[in-house]
């Protein structure tokens, strides 16, 4: 008999399962709003400018490991990125170490706090969330609980901060700084001011996951203040987990970081220390190739200029589609209030749909998404979003 016998078949993974579907349709006029990666106004992926740049620099480097940590002058720069004005960064509390891009990133950061924090066995999550959080974290033998965070188009600001002053103290929570998977609310300012408030009174752990910084506004540094404001009003430690898989255009390559701010230098060689150990335990040393591209966009200031730009491009040309679509259902008369889709922001748009709906929509439309009704906006352009704005609201009269 086999070992194996008793384990059962595993469904698909749902959202690359999207792909696989919306690839194997052969309409030519196939929408696909699965996938959370950027498109350009021809429905392609993009390499962003600034990295065909980067690679034109890149030169000849072998095949050689980089060392546990990653690749210093990329950890350098993306640190500088992320901290640099903050008195953590000027005081050389933050630690760090390069990641396979915002999944890893988080893997190690929570298997890190493990070992780093003295309550680490609740993890809280936002409710509805990116899907991988609750699998990621209880596959490391977190505690996953979540907290309330999304009503009518909005983020539930009541709701959340009820739940938040009832967590367990001393348990991370995990945060998106900016753009919310899947629901594109993010808090204000104020909200975020009493957020934090609370998570310092009650000593909670933040986690920043951080997949999106620049999509929001098209500044990096914008879309980074909630942090800054954790470190420099609040005065707490804190991780943050950065991908650069969307913001840099680098999926597959798998680019990213974990940084924990800590309260003193020693604190932070301590866990540099064990991030390092965690890191050799279960993947020894990240990826070189995109590491050493992010590092020369960072660190090049013409390339930086442009990349610069390419963040503007890509925020502008969603924030754009939101309008379009927006306005294209106003004209038809739409059953509905639409006006999310313009007030969300980032990759994301929450349509609140139902799960009929979205299957009506691929059945008929050839309109692939995400069945919680979350639309990646980049996925539209000027050749496709009256077809689907027409498709929508077919679906939904
Ligand atoms: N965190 C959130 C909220 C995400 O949406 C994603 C990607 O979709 C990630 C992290 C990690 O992505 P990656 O591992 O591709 O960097």
């Amino acid at each position: 008999t086999s070992a194996f016998q008793s384990i059962d078949l595993v469904p698909p993974d749902i959202q690359f399962d999207i792909t696989r579907r919306f690839l194997a349709d052969s309409n030519n006029d196939k929408i696909n709003l699965g996938q959370g990666a950027y498109r350009d106004e021809n429905g392609q992926p993009w390499v962003l400018p600034s990295v065909k740049m980067a690679k034109a620099e890149l030169g000849e480097f072998g095949h050689e490991y980089l060392p546990i940590l990653g690749l210093k002058s990329f950890r350098d720069e993306a640190t500088r990125l992320l901290y640099k004005g903050t008195r953590a960064f000027t005081e050389n509390r933050i630690a760090s170490c390069q990641s396979i891009s915002g999944t890893g990133a988080l893997i190690l950061a929570a298997l890190s706090l493990k070992r780093l924090h003295s309550a680490p066995d609740s993890i809280y999550i936002t409710s509805p969330t990116w899907v991988n959080h609750q699998m990621m974290f209880s596959t490391i033998g977190y505690q996953v609980k979540e907290l309330p965070y999304y009503k009518d188009g909005a983020f539930d600001f009541d709701a959340f901060t009820a739940a938040l002053g009832q967590a367990k103290p001393g348990s991370t929570v995990v945060l998106h700084t900016c753009a919310h998977n899947p629901t594109g609310c993010d808090p204000s300012k104020i909200q975020w001011k009493a957020i934090g408030s609370i998570m310092k009174e009650r000593g909670l752990f933040p986690i920043f996951d951080s997949a999106y910084l620049g999509f929001n506004s098209g500044s990096f540094h914008d879309d980074a203040w909630p942090i800054r404001y954790f470190l420099d009003e609040l005065n707490v430690e804190l991780a943050v987990c950065l991908s650069m898989a969307k913001n840099m255009g680098l999926y597959g390559d798998r680019v990213g970081l974990v940084s924990f701010a800590t309260l003193s230098q020693d604190t932070a060689q301590i866990a540099e220390s064990v991030m390092q150990n965690v890191q050799r335990s279960t993947i020894t040393t990240p990826p070189a190739y995109g590491a050493r591209l992010a590092s020369i966009v960072l660190s090049t200031p013409a390339i930086r200029e442009q990349w610069q730009k390419d963040l503007l491009t890509m925020s502008g040309r969603i924030k754009s589609m939101r309008k379009r679509l927006y306005d294209e259902l106003i004209l038809l008369e739409t059953p509905g209030d639409w006006s999310c889709i313009i007030t969300q922001s980032g990759m994301f748009a929450f349509l609140g749909i139902s799960k009929t709906q979205i299957h009506h929509l691929e059945k008929k439309h050839h309109v692939f998404m995400v069945e919680t009704s979350r639309m990646s906006v980049a996925g539209l352009n000027e050749n496709n979003v009256q077809r689907f704005a027409k498709a929508l609201d077919e679906t939904v009269r």
